[in-house]
């Protein structure tokens, strides 16, 4: 039989095993009649004795991440330092992707309960008209934008969006007034001490973001009951000039200082997408980890949203971060800076829920909710409670001393 004409018959063979079973005989045997160069196909169903079950309760498992002397032992492959030198940043950051995402789960698993993830809110009190040059801001006056300019919002109405935020599941309330600093703006400042203290009250962590500040304003606030300030380094020492020049790094690292001398968490990160390279992400991550006094408590990481008006969504230097990038620099973050909270910020509602994952992996354990971030869209409240069910997460019980160490991390960090 040519062999062309054997494969089909073979073919109409298997395809019809009744006609095989209708003469008593088995699809192999029938096969081996016709065809001399049949091999059958080894399918042989052997009935394995059953197994000895042993008689005990089934163990209840236990996720290494809840033994204790693995948690200890990680901790010390990753502890907090001070004394980062740069090159040895850049080694974190350039570590294969797949590396740095495990090192930096570990290490998030054995300074946090790597389900937890804090939910704030970030409410704007008096949006746009700010005077700095911030070339990626919608909010400054020297830009064209959509956003127009408000007064700051009544008291009442602060309190009221506080509650709904912790209605929704927040812990943090951020309030951000688009200003260069608070300066003599006496009247603004009483209202958001009052707003301070009553968002105290309402028993969630509140912060604040107003611009440069000076000792005794951060005294106030700290007085009224501000749990943490937000000023952000955006980016590297030598990148910075690119971006703003209306005030310099060092002002910023000053107003951070007087905040830290006030007893003030710091919330302070940067902005991935400006136009910089990778060594200004490195060099921001170098920074924040050799702040005087210790490490910031929150790190946001922002991927930039580009605005049309803007100096930086103008001139086509705007780049889009991609999942990489993002994944990257929480993962450098998180093993670098291994108690602070690292926060994804603004520019979440470009990345996918499977992308999300992958950074909640790579160590982030904060997200802001609302469908808003100041003046840029942000993720619906439903699609992150859809999302914290998928992955098993949690949102971070509020913390009932609302007591946090400046450097040795959020309260709710691993001893
Ligand atoms: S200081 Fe803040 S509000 Fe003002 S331009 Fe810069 S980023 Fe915008």
């Amino acid at each position: 039989m040519a062999l062309a004409s054997r494969a089909a018959a073979r073919l109409l063979r298997r395809r019809s095993p009744l006609a095989c079973l209708q003469q008593g005989k088995s699809t192999a045997a029938v096969a081996y009649e016709e065809d001399e160069d049949y091999a059958p196909e080894i399918n042989v169903t052997r009935t394995r004795p059953e197994a000895p079950q042993p008689d005990r309760k089934p163990k209840p498992y236990r996720s290494v991440a809840d033994d204790a002397a693995v948690r200890a032992a990680t901790q010390a492959c990753f502890p907090t330092r001070n004394d980062w030198t740069r090159a040895e940043v850049q080694a974190v950051y350039d570590q294969p992707l797949l590396e740095l995402i495990r090192d930096a789960g570990a290490c998030h698993r054995a300074h946090w309960d790597s389900r937890d993830v804090q939910q704030c809110t970030l409410l704007s009190i008096k949006t746009g008209g700010c005077t700095e040059d911030c070339g990626y801001c919608s909010q400054s006056v020297r830009h064209k934008t959509h956003v127009k300019p408000t007064k700051q919002l009544p008291v009442d109405e602060v309190v009221e969006s506080a509650r709904r935020a912790k209605a929704a599941g927040s812990t943090r309330f951020c309030m951000g007034a688009a200003w260069r600093e608070l300066g003599n703006k006496k009247k603004a400042f009483r209202e958001i001490l009052e707003m301070v203290s009553r968002v105290n009250a309402e028993g969630l962590e509140v912060c604040a973001t107003l611009g440069m500040l000076n000792p005794e304003q951060a005294k106030q606030l700290k007085e009224a009951g501000l749990h943490a300030y937000n000023h952000n380094l955006d980016t590297s020492r030598e990148f910075y000039p690119s971006v703003i020049k209306t005030r310099t790094y060092d002002d910023r690292l000053n107003t951070i200082q007087n905040v830290k001398e006030a007893g003030i968490s710091v919330c302070s990160g940067g902005i991935l997408g400006l136009g910089e390279e990778e060594k200004d992400r490195i060099g921001l991550l170098h920074e924040l980890a050799s702040l005087k006094g210790g490490h910031p408590e929150s790190v946001p990481i922002n991927a930039l949203v580009a605005v049309e008006g803007t100096p930086i969504g103008d001139s086509g230097k705007a780049k889009r971060v991609d999942v990489f990038e993002m994944v990257r620099m929480i993962a450098a973050a998180r093993i670098i800076l291994p108690k602070t909270m690292v926060r994804l910020s603004a520019g979440r509602l470009e990345f996918s829920q499977g992308e999300q994952a992958l950074m909640f992996l790579a160590g982030a354990n904060s997200i802001f909710n609302g469908d808003k971030l100041l003046t840029t869209p942000n993720p619906e409240f439903d699609s992150d409670t859809q999302l914290f069910q998928l992955l098993g997460l949690e949102g971070l019980k509020p913390n009932p001393r609302l007591e946090h160490k400046a450097e040795g991390g959020h309260a709710a960090a691993r001893a």
